[in-house]
């Protein structure tokens, strides 16, 4: 079944480089009415869509939060997937400075393919080149897409905000308003004052969430060849960089939202037995609803 319109359906709530048994890399779907909206298109995208109830010939934007390979690994599935179904409307694709160079890199591995089509003398397959639309996008753009409206600001996933404008890479956060509602994506990021101003009175924030000490207990014990300088970056790293669940809490009640689902989990760190405790985490710190979340559930 289609989500309502306006709805909010994480496809993968994974987080980090390794293949999670549990959780899909992460994706997004937000319905702009009754039109489908990826938002992150991690590895295995293609298949949660299907899995929601959405054809992905359906989705003609996607929006990238950054460039970690969590966040972008099912790209080059989802235009092979179109190019070999002979897509020739539209897909344009939206990300921070550097999106472009990476679908030019994928767009070079559809010549093969592309070339080979189905075998049959003569038949002519749309290169992904003609129908995909990239379009870079700066902190501060506001966009608008049919009734919703777009604005994003650079979070610091990467880098402090005393950074921020200066040459480098830049991760995103998205606020999405439609007629109904308002749906934040912090997408992944460290404690960050633009994000709270651009989640102000949201309805719905969507946060990533790190537990810093379970992480750190899981690199020491699979990586016993590492020296305590590799492992202190790691932690540095985890520690500025994404957002603990007392940072969560704290994020939702400054920024004033009314409910907060948290995403972006790494194998093995939200499981039945360590689920309460994140959102008990939370709620120390914030009054309003607070939710873990699973892969496709919608909000
Ligand atoms: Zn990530
Ligand atoms: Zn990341």
């Amino acid at each position: 079944m289609t989500p309502e319109p306006f709805t909010l359906t994480t496809l993968g709530t994974a987080g980090g480089p390794m293949q999670n048994p549990d959780r899909a890399q992460p994706a997004f779907l937000l319905m702009n009415g009754t039109k489908p909206v990826l938002i992150d298109c991690g590895d295995g995208a293609m298949r949660q869509l299907k899995r929601a109830g959405i054809e992905f010939r359906d989705v003609a934007e996607i929006f990238l939060t950054h460039h970690h390979f969590d966040h972008i690994g099912g790209l080059f599935a989802c235009i092979g997937i179109n190019m070999m179904t002979m897509r020739r409307e539209p897909l344009t694709i939206y990300g921070p400075a550097g999106t472009a160079q990476i679908l030019d890199g994928l767009f070079a591995g559809c010549d093969v393919p592309n070339a080979i089509g189905f075998g049959v003398a003569g038949q002519v397959m749309p290169h992904p080149r003609e129908f995909v639309k990239v379009r870079e996008i700066q902190p501060g753009d506001v966009l608008t897409s049919g009734e919703m409206r777009v604005t994003v600001c650079e979070n610091t996933h990467y880098r402090a905000e005393a950074e921020f404008g200066k040459e480098g890479p830049v991760s995103l956060s998205y606020r999405f308003d439609t007629p109904d509602r308002s749906v934040v994506l912090t997408g992944d990021t460290g404690e960050c004052r633009a994000l709270e101003e651009l989640a102000r009175g949201a309805d719905l924030l969507i946060s990533e969430i790190a537990d810093l000490d379970l992480t750190m207990q899981r690199v020491r014990a699979r990586n016993a060849h590492m020296s305590d300088a590799q492992i202190d970056k790691i932690r540095e790293h985890l520690s500025s960089h994404h957002l603990s669940p007392e940072q969560v809490g704290d994020l939702a009640t400054r920024a004033g939202v009314a409910h907060v689902v948290a995403v972006h989990f790494a194998p093995g760190v939200a499981t039945p037995e360590t689920t309460p405790s994140y959102a008990a985490r939370i709620s120390a710190m914030f009054e309003g609803r607070v939710e873990i979340a699973s892969d496709l559930s919608t909000y």
